[in-house]
């Protein structure tokens, strides 16, 4: 592993990990998910928000083709995937099911392309260059791309985690809405490290009002993980990616 941090620093390997047996593991998948629902209509309740406001995008990087299967049988049709190689694989594994699949990952130009070929939301989008890649690719696809512009939200933005800072928002936006085979959805960011999530999701909150300024059909505020999703529905999160939360804690993320 790198000096770098990542958002998988904050995890530790399950030394149990998850069940063998395909049936102990649909159960654990089931309670995870019952979990993950109740706290969801519990941040909604206490923001006064309908749970209809909010999509559950199951976060099943480092996790089997298998595990995608069974959540889609216990109702979940929204999976987040954070590298190429991974993702393609398994959407080709799972191209009889009916899933909407979001790139969440930090995204290089060469593999537009691909990601292009699966992805319905790309909520990575970060700079000019990436919005020509991907708008090219999303054209030869003969598909249209939704993209979120990644904002960071830190105070010391670190190139490593992805994302533009506020103030450069409006021109990756415009950019997007102005790109063919792309549509502008919204916006999208992860918690700092070592920050309250409640004020960052509120700064992100504003930013996103900003961008609906100028292109209202821009909506979606992805916001919001295992740790956090109660601030994110809190402060207008339209979409929550989870993981840990739904799946058990992943291996420690080797790039
Ligand atoms: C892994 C990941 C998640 C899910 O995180 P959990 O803490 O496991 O819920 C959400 N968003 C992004 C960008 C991720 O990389």
């Amino acid at each position: 592993m790198s000096g770098t941090r990542t958002v998988d620093d904050r995890e530790r390997p399950d030394p149990a990990g998850p069940a063998a047996d395909p049936e102990a593991r649909r159960a654990e998948l089931a309670r995870g998910l019952a979990e993950v629902e109740r706290r969801i209509a519990e941040a909604c309740a206490a923001a006064g928000r309908s749970r209809d406001e909010v999509t559950l995008i199951a976060v099943t990087k480092t996790y089997p083709a298998s595990d995608v299967r069974t959540l889609v049988e216990l109702g979940v049709t929204h999976i987040g995937e954070n590298r190429d190689q991974e993702a393609s694989a398994k959407a080709a594994a799972c191209a009889d099911l009916p899933i909407t699949w979001h790139f969440i990952g930090q995204l290089q130009t060469n593999k537009a392309r691909s990601v292009a070929r699966y992805a319905a939301m790309v909520h990575s989008v970060d700079r000019p260059r990436l919005v020509r890649a991907l708008g090219a690719a999303a054209v030869r696809a003969g598909r249209e791309v939704d993209c979120l512009v990644q904002v960071a939200l830190e105070r010391e933005p670190d190139p490593a985690r992805g994302g533009v800072p506020p103030a450069g928002v409006a021109e990756i936006a415009d950019a997007i809405a102005a790109t063919e085979g792309l549509r502008l959805a919204g916006v999208m960011a992860v918690a700092p490290l070592g920050e309250d999530p409640a004020p960052a999701f509120a700064r992100l909150a504003e930013v996103a009002q900003a961008v609906r300024k100028d292109h209202p059909e821009a909506r979606v505020i992805s916001a919001g993980m295992s740790g956090d999703l109660h601030q994110a529905i809190a402060n207008g999160a339209t979409h929550v990616r989870v993981g840990t939360a739904l799946l058990g804690r992943r291996k420690p993320f080797v790039r």
